[in-house]
Order: C-alpha cells, then sequence, then structure tokens
C-alpha cells in the first residue's frame, strides 16, 4: 500500500507545471505569467510513464461491467467491508457510483468578510455531481471548515503559486480531496484592462489535493466541474503544450488534450467563428490539410461562451480519464458505494 501510494505520489510532480499555466480559467485580457520551477516541481520518468499510459490505454466504458475491477477498486480504497461484501454476493452486475469524501473550506478575508450563503455552496456541489454523474464519481461534503486568511485567489498564484503551495501544505487533507472557496480582488480592472481567475487546480498530482474556486462562481455551471476535470486529468481542449491536434485525428491520444473522442479545438481566439445559438463553428479551416474545425464548443474543458439552452457536457473519453485518475491517481481516498443520485 504504502509503494503504491509513494507511486502516485511522485506522479503528482510531471504535472504541476500545469497549474501555473493551463489550469485557470480565467476571463479574457489575462495575460499568463512567466514560470521559471523550482526543482522539485520537475516530472520524472516514471511520472512521465504512468502518466502517458492513462491517456494511451483509456478504455471507455470498461468500468462499467468489471465485477472483479470494481471489488479490487474498493479494496484498493480502504472501502467499508460491507461494500465489498455486497458486491461479492450480488449475482448479476450492477454498477453503483463510488462516493468521494469532500471538505469544503471557505476562506474568510479577516479585512473583508464574505461568508458565503451554504445554500449556493451546496447547488454549486450538486452542479459537479450531474456534471460527474456518467463518469460514476460522486462528491459527498463529510466537513466544513471556515479558514480565516487575508488571501484571494491571485494571491495564491504569487511567486509561481509557492503561496498556493505553502497553502496547500498548512490546510490539506492528506485523504479527503478539499474545495477552497475563496475572495477575489475587490479591484479586477486596471489600466483599461479587466482580468479574473475564476478558479484553479493542479493536472493529476496528489503534492497538493485541493481545488481552488472563486466565491463569486461557486455554484457557475461551469467553473467548479472545470476545475474538477483538471483535478482528476483534464487539460483543456485546446491544449496546446503536447502539440497542436490535427482535424482528422492522426496521433489524437498524443496531441492535444490527448483524447480522442474530443475533436480538434483551435481555442477561444476563434470564437468569431462559432454560432452560439446552435453551439457550432463554421468556416475556419485547418491549415494546411483544409479541414474545418469542428469543436466541441459545450465542452466542460474549452474556453467558449455558453451556448443558448445547451448543458456543458464531458465526452466519454473524458469521463473516463476522470474515472481512472480518481481511482489510480486519487487512491488514498477512501471511497464508498454509492446508489444511483437523486437530483
Ligand atoms: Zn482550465
Amino acid at each position: 500500500m504504502r509503494s503504491f501510494h509513494l507511486l502516485f505520489k511522485s506522479f503528482a510532480l510531471s504535472w504541476l507545471v500545469c497549474s501555473a499555466f493551463f489550469c485557470a480559467l480565467p476571463f479574457a485580457g489575462q495575460t499568463q505569467p512567466d514560470i521559471h520551477l523550482p526543482e522539485k516541481r520537475i516530472p520524472d520518468t516514471l511520472t512521465q510513464q504512468v502518466g502517458d499510459s492513462l491517456f494511451a490505454h483509456a478504455m471507455p466504458m470498461e468500468h462499467f461491467h468489471d465485477k472483479n475491477r470494481l471489488i479490487d477498486i474498493l479494496r484498493r480504497h480502504g472501502s467499508r467491508p460491507a461494500d465489498i461484501k455486497h458486491l461479492e454476493e450480488i449475482e448479476a452486475f450492477e454498477m453503483h457510483y463510488l462516493v468521494f469524501p469532500l471538505r469544503v473550506a471557505l476562506v474568510v478575508h479577516p479585512q473583508r468578510p464574505d461568508w458565503t450563503d451554504r445554500r449556493r455552496i451546496e447547488k454549486g456541489i450538486e452542479i459537479l455531481n450531474r456534471a460527474l454523474v456518467d463518469a460514476w464519481i460522486q462528491y459527498r461534503p463529510v466537513r466544513w471548515d471556515t479558514l480565516y486568511e487575508p488571501i484571494t485567489i491571485n494571491s495564491l498564484k504569487e511567486d509561481n503559486y509557492d503561496a498556493y503551495y505553502a497553502f496547500s501544505e498548512k490546510y490539506d487533507l492528506r485523504d479527503t480531496t478539499t474545495l477552497y472557496i475563496v475572495d477575489n480582488e475587490e479591484n479586477l480592472c486596471a489600466d483599461f484592462a479587466c482580468a479574473r481567475t475564476q478558479g484553479f487546480a493542479n493536472i493529476l498530482e496528489t503534492y497538493t489535493n485541493n481545488v481552488v474556486v472563486d466565491k463569486f462562481f461557486i455554484d457557475d455551471f461551469k467553473v467548479v466541474p472545470h476545475e474538477f476535470g483538471h483535478y482528476l486529468g483534464l487539460h483543456h481542449t485546446a491544449e496546446t503544450r503536447f502539440g497542436i491536434e490535427r482535424v482528422d485525428g492522426t496521433d489524437c491520444h498524443l496531441l492535444g488534450d490527448r483524447i480522442c473522442d474530443t475533436p480538434a479545438d483551435p481555442g477561444e481566439l476563434f470564437s468569431v467563428y462559432v454560432s452560439y445559438s446552435n453551439c457550432e463553428m463554421k468556416g475556419l479551416k485547418e491549415e494546411g490539410s483544409g479541414l474545418e474545425y469542428r469543436p466541441h464548443i459545450n465542452n466542460f474543458m474549452s474556453y467558449y461562451a455558453p451556448c443558448y439552452m445547451r448543458r456543458f457536457a464531458f465526452t466519454q473519453g473524458q469521463l473516463d480519464v476522470m474515472f481512472n485518475a480518481a481511482v489510480q491517481i486519487r487512491g488514498n481516498q477512501i471511497v464508498e458505494l454509492g446508489e444511483v443520485p437523486e437530483f
């Protein structure tokens, strides 16, 4: 068990770089800082290999019908013997939800206290759980804390996120994900430019164990699922750090967001080609091939504006990565079996 934990502890390191460049969901106008990563955050070979295998060998739907795999997952997550016994004894296989514990921490700035209404937070968690239903993952709040700290979402990003790492080290729980709900700046605009970070989370790592969200966006339809998407391994659909995804899907598990059923996404810079009434991009062609881009506009991990009357969604491939990340990377969290949630 210990070696398992250490393996994924080292896994943590490879994706830390993401927090700075890729994981925030900003409004237009935000510029990304130059990042010089301390040595401890440089990925090692083993970490790289585990990350590669997650994207290369994801098996959509595989976990839905495999009783033994589910029992194995429960054992690794220290689940209740009664849950395991229940699965062992059933004749026909029935899928249950994996219910992860969630600690909610409202961070209150002592100089300008703003206590977010608990009902808004509960609504935000329900929005998250609705988004994760098809990944067979649910989060259940097990602990509510109020932390008095003079921080903002921007101050956490200071010194290349060192402030965030120090904060995480002070407050994180080892075996329970924390959702930190924090203040933003009072003045979001300066020199005729406005910027706002709505939230951030590291991708596939266990060095920190949390998601950070701006109080104002706690019950937004996109922000919380987007940040948990990062926490559970997802990149933006327009990700370019691994290389630009091709419209024809060549090497789609290596390029872009490394998930094949999310079509190539040129990014929100090209949103002039999008009709938000019918939720599609039209007329933008890939250089060289001349093929038209057809990105998933209403994807939780895209940067487009919401489409009219269209829900945000994850693709099956994204759901699969999240499920696998939850059971492999977040392996030190105790999981309960749950029934189909009612919303
Ligand atoms: Zn993001």
